[in-house]
């Protein structure tokens, strides 16, 4: 089974009122930025044209990884979706 089946196949419950991640992409090196973007195993960042480093919360599987990479550097925010949000992991 390919990553992206694996990762299709867990259910996300998007707490779209609270996100549980906060990045500031706005003034972000390129180093920095390709640790998230080469780092998280969702492929959640991404570095766009601009320079800019684009994040969505949404598809998160709350591994912590980015914030090990950055710190308080990119991450503002890291925390856990509130009850009930968040990822159910379905492939183990
Ligand atoms: S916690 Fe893991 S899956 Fe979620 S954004 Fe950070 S690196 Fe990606």
């Amino acid at each position: 089974m390919k990553l992206e089946e694996r990762l299709g196949a867990n259910k996300y419950y998007v707490d779209e009122t609270c996100p549980h991640i906060i990045i500031d992409g706005e003034s972000v090196s390129r180093e920095e930025a390709m640790k998230l973007v080469n780092g998280c195993p969702a492929g959640l960042y991404t570095l766009q044209e601009d320079g800019k480093l684009a994040f969505d919360f949404a598809g998160c599987l709350e591994c912590g990884t980015c914030r090990v990479l950055c710190g308080h550097s990119v991450v503002k925010t890291w925390k856990y979706p509130r009850n009930a949000k968040g990822v159910e992991f379905r492939q183990g």
